[in-house]
């Protein structure tokens, strides 16, 4: 018997999409399944009240590559969005990454020494000598006030435990930018398709069989 298809593709997030699109683009006949039963996998997006949530986290999409900018540009418009993060510590808002704006916030610094130096400063300060867990990891990498402000609520929140109960391993450094660069990823290109994720995904499956809510197992 002939096969009907030339590629079963399991999976109908980024890759797959990419992949299914690719080898149609090549005259083959691919089956695309996913077990959920949505398209577009972890950068699924669903519209509600007139707001594309991402369900599964937020995605930014960035690529240093011409030609993979060119390409996704080719199934959907994208904005200009730049991925610039605030903290909020208590009411004081800090711009993430640690970057020179944030350390003028905190310390009122203005040079790149300066930072360097507080940061030096406080760390030494500190003078853990074992590190025996995550706190004391973070505060000899960077000093007590961007511990407590920046990393301390953030990391019990996503580990749900307390820093002085995680493992030092987890952070090994934190990046710290002596520049004024808000800019959360280096990446040259950067967006948010503006019709959502899911759109841009539909386009690529466009003309592609596609059965949701099987698993391929
Ligand atoms: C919270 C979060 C934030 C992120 N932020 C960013 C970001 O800002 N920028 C960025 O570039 N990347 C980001 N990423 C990474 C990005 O999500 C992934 O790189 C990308 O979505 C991976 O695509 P994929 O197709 O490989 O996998 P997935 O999107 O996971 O797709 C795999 C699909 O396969 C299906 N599947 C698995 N097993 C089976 C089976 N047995 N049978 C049938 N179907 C199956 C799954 O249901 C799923 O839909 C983020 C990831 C997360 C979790």
């Amino acid at each position: 018997m002939m096969n009907k298809y030339d590629y079963l593709i399991v999976g109908a997030g980024l890759y797959g999409a990419v992949f299914a699109q690719q080898a149609k683009e090549r005259g083959k006949s691919v089956l695309v399944i996913d077990r959920r039963p949505h398209i577009a996998g972890n950068v699924y997006t669903e519209t509600v009240e007139g707001i594309h949530v991402h369900r599964y986290g937020a995605h930014i999409f960035h690529t240093n590559d011409r030609a993979v900018w060119a390409y996704v540009n080719r199934f959907a418009e994208f904005n200009r969005f730049t991925n610039s993060p605030v903290a909020n510590y208590k009411g004081e808002l800090y711009s993430l990454p640690f970057n020179m704006y944030t350390f003028n916030k905190m310390w009122g610094v203005v040079t790149p020494q300066e930072a360097a130096a507080e940061i030096e400063r406080q760390r030494r300060e500190a003078g853990i000598a074992e590190l025996r867990n995550l706190e004391e990891q973070a505060i000899s990498l960077v000093g007590r006030d961007i511990y407590e402000k920046l990393v301390k609520g953030y990391t019990e929140k996503q580990w749900g435990r307390p820093c002085t109960e995680l493992p030092a391993f987890i952070i090994r450094r934190l990046p710290v930018r002596l520049t004024f660069d808000n800019n959360y990823f280096s990446a040259l290109y950067q967006g948010i398709p503006v019709g959502g994720y899911t759109r841009m995904v539909e386009n690529m499956l466009d003309g592609i069989e596609v059965r949701l809510g099987v698993d391929y197992l």
